[in-house]
């Protein structure tokens, strides 16, 4: 994984503005924010997407996610922020080490985060259903 760059970052190879290590996890400040104090949340281990990780080292993910979440809102005076996690080249993942995004909201910051809704008939939303629920 020499050429990963969250790997790099989380060996220490590359800087970055962390704002939380321990051994599993790593949080840091994305380079290019969608707003100011946008953080990164990153398992050191080199998982490509949310199913590559292992339970346990989700949950610490996502307890450093809360973790940071706190610090960000406390910082900033403001308690409203997006989790965003893409997986997978169609969802928009660029960076092809799992990682959580947390984006602090302002007032009138003019992200767009949201979509546009779609609509089912009663039998599509039955059939999609069903069929997710074989899986599960
Ligand atoms: P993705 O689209 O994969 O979910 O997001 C990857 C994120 O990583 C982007 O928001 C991008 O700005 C951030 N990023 C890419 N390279 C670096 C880097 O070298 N350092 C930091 N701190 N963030 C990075
Ligand atoms: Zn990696």
């Amino acid at each position: 994984m020499g050429e990963c760059i969250f790997c790099r970052i989380a060996d220490g190879k590359i800087p970055a503005a962390k704002v939380y290590e321990d051994d599993s996890t790593i949080s840091f400040l994305d380079i290019m924010p969608a707003n100011k104090g946008h953080c990164l949340v990153v398992p050191k281990k080199h998982y490509e997407t949310l199913l590559d990780i292992p339970d346990e080292d989700l949950k610490n993910l996502i307890t450093v996610t809360k973790k940071v979440v706190k610090a960000l809102s406390l910082s900033i005076g403001n308690g409203s922020y997006n989790l965003v996690m893409n997986n997978g080249k169609e969802a928009g993942q660029l960076v092809a080490h799992a990682h959580i995004h947390i984006i602090p909201r302002f007032k009138s910051d003019r992200l767009r985060i949201k979509w546009s809704h779609k609509k089912y008939t009663d039998k599509e939303m039955k059939d999609v259903q069903e069929k997710i629920k074989k899986f599960v």
